[in-house]
């Protein structure tokens, strides 16, 4: 059995501040270390369930959050950045299973910390009518490749979202949000054993889950937070202005449209 992890911080227990997750935050390096315990805890609870192979893909921010000499020995780790996949880089249909620890719901939703990849950047970005965020889209490449996600770890609200989107997935809550920037948190060691517990019981219940399957064409609408990001994205001819903040755009394949998400992201960013 092969195992695939997406780790981001957002979600991890005692995470709830910028301080913790930018990479000039005075806590940044105690967070980064949470972070990797949390994974180490979903590679122990993997293995134990007689998983062969765990990558795990770092998928917060630069994408060298995880500390190379304290993650389990028995893992690989994709570090690094820029990825075309991102967040889901290294997936691929050899996987029997794809897990997303630390992970936060969409921007604008409740939820710690909450964004949409960038949250300086965007507002919403809808795929055929529905609102996407970070573990839609997500799972939605997962599914791609025929991965089903069976573990969600984070916040109350990210495991809504989760179970919204993954009817059928597994969620480790660790951590409880008050609001944006404040949480009640497990323990670091109450945090781990939940993260191996739900590993488990999700692995052992893997023929019940299905990939995600989303049908194309799909129609791409994306919200920025002010009109300038719009205007600096709308250089990418695919796009069609529909309002002062929003465009959109039409393609058959999900990985394009996620491309185009990613590369009208970095535009927006870059030049604004
Ligand atoms: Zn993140």
């Amino acid at each position: 059995m092969k195992v695939f992890i997406s780790a981001d911080i957002e979600g991890v227990a005692g995470v709830v501040h910028r301080e913790h997750t930018a990479r000039d935050g005075r806590e940044h390096d105690r967070a980064r270390m949470l972070m990797t315990e949390e994974v180490n805890a979903c590679i122990e609870g993997a293995l134990s369930w007689g998983a062969t192979e765990v990558v795990v893909n770092d998928s917060h921010g630069t994408m060298r959050n995880l500390i190379p000499e304290a993650i389990h020995p028995e893992a690989e780790y994709i570090t690094g950045s820029p990825k075309i996949l991102a967040m889901m880089e290294g997936i691929n249909p050899e996987f029997d299973a794809a897990i997303f620890l630390g992970y936060h719901s969409r921007m604008g939703n409740d939820g710690i910390l909450n964004h949409t990849f960038h949250g300086g950047v965007i507002q919403n970005i809808r795929i055929n009518h529905r609102d996407m965020g970070e573990i839609a889209l997500n799972a939605g490449i997962a599914g791609v490749f025929g991965v089903p996600v069976v573990l969600v770890t984070g916040c109350q609200h990210a495991a809504g979202e989760a179970l919204e989107f993954i009817p059928n997935v597994e969620t480790a809550i660790v951590k409880h949000t008050i609001n944006r920037q404040s949480a009640k948190n497990l323990s670091p060691q109450k945090a781990r054993c939940l993260i191996k517990e739900k590993t488990i019981a999700s692995l052992s219940r893997l023929p019940t889950f299905q990939p995600v399957s989303l049908q194309g064409p799909f129609e791409v609408e994306i919200t920025y937070l002010h009109p300038g990001l719009a205007d600096a994205a709308g250089i990418l001819p695919i796009v069609e202005r529909v309002n002062q903040t929003t465009h959109r755009f039409e393609t058959d394949e999900f990985i394009t449209a996620f491309r185009y998400i990613r590369s009208l992201i970095a535009i927006a960013g870059a030049l604004n």
